[in-house]
């Protein structure tokens, strides 16, 4: 479960300073998939880059599993940050190391030996339905399956929680519900809780349980996706 508290982010200082996040407060529940929906320039990547500890909140705390990360720093710091999985709209693939080994690549950093890994390799890319591609490259791939590859990257440590920066922003819409539902089966089978980023109402109505909907840095509106949809 993720908790923000009064997170506001403020770039730059003076008569230049732009308030990307302004007192937001969410609480995304334990095995949820929380939705924040916002046009371009509302906040959400800085949101969830304080989330994923690659920005620090200029105020506020963020609470993932009771523990406080705003204030980590060193070890406890990367400790965290192996706690929380993220997948990207551009996927962040490495081109020129194969699918196994661009999921095998968080497994190193977290120490796992060469047969731990392979081992976890196969898991992962048999939850993700990429098997037998384990060889190939990138370039090789759709798009669909260059995500498959980014989330079966993401789950190497078996996070706490899985954040998605517009994950299917870059996929036609038939892809895009397969990434979607392949998402929505981990929340299910898992119990993986997901927060998620996205300027589409279609991706949240398809698979979240709770919105927050963010304009200029402030949440305007937060709650259940059904009691949304059944307003007017
Ligand atoms: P998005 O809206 O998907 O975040 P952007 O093109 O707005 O994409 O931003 C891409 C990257 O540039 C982000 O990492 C963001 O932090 C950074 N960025 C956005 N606006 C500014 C800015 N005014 N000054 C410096 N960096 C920025
Ligand atoms: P979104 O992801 O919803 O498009 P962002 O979080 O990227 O929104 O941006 C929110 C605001 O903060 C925008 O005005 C953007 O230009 C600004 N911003 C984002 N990143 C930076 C940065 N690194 N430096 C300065 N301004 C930034």
């Amino acid at each position: 479960m993720i908790t923000i508290n009064d997170v506001s982010k403020v770039y730059g200082r003076g008569e230049k300073a732009i308030v990307a996040l302004d007192a937001v407060n969410l609480e995304v529940p334990q095995g949820e998939i929380f939705g924040v929906l916002g046009e371009s320039g509302a906040g959400k990547s800085t949101l969830i880059r304080c989330v994923n500890l690659l920005e620090r909140p200029s105020s506020g705390s963020i609470v993932v599993n009771e523990q406080e990360i705003t204030s980590l720093s060193g070890p406890a710091l990367r400790k965290a940050r192996q706690r929380i999985g993220m997948i990207f709209q551009h996927f962040n693939l490495l081109s020129s190391r194969t699918i196994a080994e661009n999921v095998a690549f968080p497994l190193e950093v977290m120490g796992y030996n060469r047969a731990q890994r392979q081992e976890r390799v196969k898991e992962l890319l048999a939850l993700v339905g990429l098997e037998n591609r384990a060889r190939a490259y990138p370039a090789q791939l759709s798009g669909g399956q260059k995500q498959r590859v980014g989330i079966a990257r993401a789950l190497a440590g078996k996070p706490d929680v899985l954040l998605s920066d517009e994950a299917t922003s870059a996929l036609d819409p038939q892809t895009t519900l397969s990434i979607l539902e392949l998402l929505q089966d981990l929340n299910q089978r898992m119990g993986l809780t997901i927060l998620l980023i996205t300027h589409e109402m279609g991706v949240v109505k398809q698979i979240c349980h709770r919105v927050a909907i963010l304009e200029a840095g402030k949440v305007v509106e937060q709650g259940r996706v059904s009691d949304l949809a059944a307003q007017p």
